[in-house]
């Protein structure tokens, strides 16, 4: 089912998104595009529409992380706007999202002028926001059904790799997809919480490495598909 959104909707929802720019500009994301990207984005219609109640969207554009179906979350606007700009995107980057859950982070980069693939473990997920992201207009986005750990290697290298789940440890398969003078950013850590690892390969070999700020995410998991 999905929730009919009137006009008089749109408005109040744009009003909303424009208060959520606001907040994350307060909590230090500066980066002009992504706050577009978030602007521009109708979060709302991201839930699991078969569970969402319109409590719950009420919700949709405070900084939340809501459930889109198969026991997996939508990642804070925060932790989306974080992880985005990190990645210093330009307009033609060729970028590999892991973890497609409900396609905000993806419709996030796509707007932001890059070629996504994107690869989701969950079938479910996979099989509706395929069809949910072009609805919406995002007509030139990759969808992949499979284990993030291994990459895309047919379609490497990529400019930039964005991780949306938990991870135990760095997947060398994504090292080794990231074009040198590219940007991996993934959450690590097994417990509550991770902590973001953003790194830089500098050649074929070597990579600079930052670990910046705590963050929750659902676990990337493995050999399950
Ligand atoms: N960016 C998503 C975040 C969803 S949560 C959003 O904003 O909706 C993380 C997603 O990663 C889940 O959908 C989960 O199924 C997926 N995931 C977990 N382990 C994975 C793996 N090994 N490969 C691909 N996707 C994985």
């Amino acid at each position: 089912m999905f929730y009919k959104v009137s006009k008089e909707d749109e408005y109040l929802f744009k009003g909303k998104r424009k208060r959520l720019v606001e907040q994350l500009r307060v909590k230090g994301i500066i980066n002009a595009d992504v706050l577009k990207a978030i602007e521009t984005i109708p979060r709302h219609l991201f839930f699991d529409q078969s569970t969402a109640r319109p409590a719950m969207l009420e919700h949709a554009y405070s900084d939340k992380a809501l459930p889109i179906g198969a026991g997996q979350t939508i990642s804070h606007p925060f932790t989306v706007a974080f992880q985005t700009e990190k990645l210093e995107l330009k307009v033609g980057d060729k970028v590999l999202e892991i973890g497609t859950g409900c396609g905000y982070q993806t419709a996030v980069l796509s707007e932001m002028g890059c070629k996504v693939f994107t690869i989701e473990r969950q079938k479910s997920l996979y099989d509706k926001t395929k069809l949910f992201l072009p609805f919406l207009g995002y007509k030139s986005i990759r969808f992949f059904y499979g284990d993030g750990y291994k990459g895309l290697p047919k379609h490497a290298p990529f400019d930039k790799i964005i991780v949306t789940a938990g991870a135990p440890y760095i997947p060398n398969d994504l090292l080794i997809q990231l074009n040198v003078g590219g940007i991996l950013v993934i959450p690590i850590g097994e417990g509550e919480q991770q902590e973001m690892n953003v790194l830089k390969k500098k050649s074929e070999q070597s990579f600079e490495k930052q670990v910046i700020g705590k963050f929750k995410f659902v676990p990337m998991l493995q050999n399950k598909v």
